[in-house]
Order: structure tokens, then sequence, then C-alpha cells
């Protein structure tokens, strides 16, 4: 078991130390933290596509120090993380941290499903790295979501990464408490026995103004929080953004989280600042910690961590109503009855297909067929009977089992277009059908797969 793991499991409430690998530096080992037990973790491709991997970055650390090193899904297919598990083992590294990430700096749109850049999604790697055994396995979560169905589709994804095998969760790193709390709560009553960590970061003036010009994906900083920044450091106080993040961490405490990772926080004088902000105020019970909380943040209603709301959701409209029963109707016809099933295996099998230009032809038309209709782009494992027919290849990173965290509003993180998951999210609240966005858990397609026909794959699968 790893020290984390035990840490998790003993209820001690632990300290993630985050560091970037793109800073090329060795950081001292910390295995304490303001009196709590610490643990390094290592972030991976944070300031670039091309930042020196994490397993890479754990080579210059003694062996038996304990940390947790991040996979991060973008660019990357399913193979290479079952190569990396393989080289993570060899390396004994037991902690891991499994996320689809944000977007590709050099995203690649591609003109077809082989040539797009591709996201490897949270849940299938967890799925992977519990199945090769051996690890404590960490997911992220953002629970800061303030429009309906986006924040319906991060939950239920987080039900699919908990049934998937994640052992604990990191939060996305935000200010919200009331998100905190409501993440923990439904944790509680759901009967998840998994641990939930809170991402914190000393947030100063600069680093509001960074995440706001470079839009970090997913996190929110407010009109409001940014002007409190700003007249903070307008009056010299910059010790108050330490303060803060200590008053964060120990609300964090008394909330039940099992700790926190604590990311930006790598130079030896800030870290001393902020423990001594921690060990000063520890002695505080939880209300007092939010009085003193909510002073230094100036919050009078509550609502000044969320953003304005710019626009109403609307249910689905009549057209994806009748959208949706028409192609369950079809789906259920053509390729889950027991006559169609029989059938299809039958067309499929005559060696007919194996050649060229009928295998061509045949995924021409399954394209032309369902490309008007869905956004198909033969990715050669069809999965919309488990996306209430919104094709996953119409999302930027091809998620098919729920969003990543960096939408916005609704929006998706690329900016263009509705995010399809908030979209599911509606429509399976409609249509009776949540349950499927919470349980199913929709395997990866392999690079390999892409740009075969989904139809001979489907029925030939069944006979596999
Ligand atoms: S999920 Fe179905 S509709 Fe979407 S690209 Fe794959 S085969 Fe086409």
């Amino acid at each position: 078991m790893s020290l984390l793991s035990s840490y998790l499991q003993s209820g001690q409430f632990c300290i993630l130390v985050e560091y970037l690998t793109s800073l090329n530096e060795v950081f001292p080992v910390r295995n304490q933290f303001a009196g709590y037990p610490a643990v390094m973790t290592l972030a991976d491709r944070v300031h670039s596509d091309h930042d020196v991997s994490p397993l890479e970055a754990s080579k210059k650390y003694p062996k038996d120090a304990e940390k947790v090193l991040h996979f991060a899904g973008k660019g990357r297919d399913i193979q290479d993380f079952e190569r990396f598990l393989a080289q993570a083992k060899i390396a004994n590294i037991q902690n891991l941290l499994l996320l689809t990430g944000d977007k590709l700096k050099e995203h690649q749109n591609g003109n077809n499903a082989v040539e797009r850049s591709r996201y490897l999604e949270s849940v299938n790697a967890v799925m992977a790295a519990k199945k090769a055994g051996g690890f404590c396995i960490g997911t992220a979560f953002n629970p800061f979501k303030y429009a309906e169905a986006e924040r319906d589709a991060q939950y239920l994804k987080l039900h699919k990464k908990i049934k998937a095998g994640a052992d604990f969760i990191i939060t996305q790193l935000g200010y919200d408490i009331a998100a905190l709390k409501q993440a923990r709560a439904f944790l509680k009553q759901h009967h998840y026995a998994q641990n939930i960590l809170a991402c914190v970061m000393p947030l100063s003036w600069a680093r509001a103004k960074f995440m706001l010009k470079h839009k970090v994906a997913g996190i929110v900083i407010t009109p409001h929080m940014f002007k409190v920044l700003a007249d903070e450091k307008e009056a010299g106080l910059s010790e108050q953004v330490y303060l803060r993040c200590a008053l964060q961490i120990l609300i964090c405490k008394q909330l039940g989280f099992a700790g926190v990772d604590l990311s930006a926080c790598h130079k030896p004088e800030e870290q001393m600042l902020l423990e001594r902000y921690i060990e000063q105020y520890s002695h505080l019970d939880l209300d007092a910690l939010e009085r003193l909380w909510n002073q230094l943040w100036k919050i009078q209603s509550g609502h000044e961590f969320q953003p304005e709301l710019n626009y109403f959701s609307r249910p689905p409209s009549s057209s994806q109503l009748i959208k949706y029963h028409h192609l369950h109707l079809m789906h259920d016809a053509l390729f889950d009855s027991k006559v169609a099933r029989g059938l299809g295996r039958f067309i499929f099998k005559a060696s007919f297909w194996e050649r060229a230009s009928a295998a061509k032809t045949l995924l021409k038309t399954e394209y032309i067929s369902k490309h008007g209709v869905v956004g198909c782009e033969s990715c050669g494992q069809c999965r919309l009977g488990d996306t209430l027919y919104i094709c996953p290849e119409t999302c930027p990173k091809g998620l098919a089992n729920g969003p990543c965290g960096g939408t916005s509003l609704d929006r998706c993180e690329f900016g263009d277009r509705e995010c399809i998951h908030s979209v599911k999210a509606r429509l399976a609240k409609a249509v009776q059908q949540t349950q499927v966005l919470k349980e199913k858990l929709i395997p990866a397609v392999p690079i390999a797969v892409r740009g075969s026909s989904s139809w001979k794959n489907w029925y030939l699968a069944e006979e596999a």
C-alpha cells in the first residue's frame, strides 16, 4: 500500500505539494507541511505540450520519496497510457492522478477521424489503471459549474469515474466554498467511500490576471474576486494571498476533505509563509474560519464566486426529442434486436467484405448516411446507443463518457459551440435516461479501429 493510501485510509489530512516539470528544478522533498503529512505531485504538460514527462522528472528524486504522477490524456491514445502504466510499475510509482487534460496548445483539428488530435478520457484511463492493478488512482473533478446542465454532466461523469475504479478525487482549482461543500455532500449522499481533496493555490492579483488573460480552462475568477485582489495589491497587502490560502486549507479540513493539492507554491519562502498562517489559524473552528474567509473576500450575498449567468438554458426542443426517439427506434431495430444481430453477423461474416473496394464502399455508405444526421466521423466503434444519439466525435476532444472540466456556462472549452455533454445531460433528463449517462462506461476507441466501418465491427464483435 502506498503511503498516500495509508493517509487516506487512516483519515490523516494530507497536503499534496504540486510541482511543474517545466520548471526544470529539483525541489526539496517535503514529508511534512505545517505538521501534516506531505506528498509531492508532478503535473503533466501544464506549461506546454512538450514539458518533461512526470515519469522522467520523477527519476531526479529518491526512489522511496512518495509521489503522485499526473497523466493527462491530451494527445494520447489508450496504448500510450498502457505503456505509461508499465513504465510506472517498473519505476515503483504507486499513486496516479488521471485526467483528460485541457486543450492541447497544438491541437490539430484534422480533416478526418485519424488526423485529429485525440484525448484519452479520464474514465478510460481509470479503467485501464484499475485493470493493471497495484495503483492508488486519483481522478479530477470540477465542482465549479454554474449552469444546471454542465453541473449535472460533471456529477454524472463523477459517478462513472468512481464506478471505473477511482480511489480518490481531486477537485479543480477553485475558491467557491459552497461548491466544495456540495461536492463533499454528493459523496456522502451516494455513500461513496472515496476521499476528496481540494486543489488550492495562493491566488495573487498577477496570477488571477494571467488566468483571465489566457482563459485558463475551468477556473472561475469573477470580477468581484479580481477587484478584491487588485485592491489588496494596491494597499500592499500581498501576504493576504497566503493567509487566504491557509484559511481555505483549514476550511477544507474542517469540511471533511482528506487533504489538499497545493499548486503554485514551490518556493521555500512561499511555503514558509503559508505554513506560518496555517499554524497560526489552526485553532479556529469552521464558523470562525469561514467568517475570516468571507471578510477577506468581502463576501456579502454569497454569490460573489459565481459567474453571471448570461443566458437561459432551454429544455430540449421538440425536434431534438423527435430525433432522439426516431434514432432510438432505429437503433433498437437495426442493431439491438435478435433478428438484426443474427442477420448482420451472417452478412458481415462473408469474405467479400475483406476486399478493399467493398470495405471502402461500406465505410462511405455509413459516413454518408450518418454524418449529416449526427456528425459521424467514422470512428469505427459506434457509441451512439450509449450517448443518446449525440455523436462523441462532435466534442472537439472526442469525449464519450462526459465532459472535461473546461466548460464555462455550458460553452465548450474550444469556445465555438455549446458543450455536447450539457446538451446530452439536458436531453437525458427530458427522456428519463440519466441512468445511461451515469452508469455506462464507454470504452476508448483504439487508433487502429478509426476509419473502419462501425457497422461491420458491431456485428462481428458480437461473434467474438
Ligand atoms: S460514435 Fe458512431 S456516429 Fe459517432 S463517429 Fe463513431 S461511428 Fe460515427
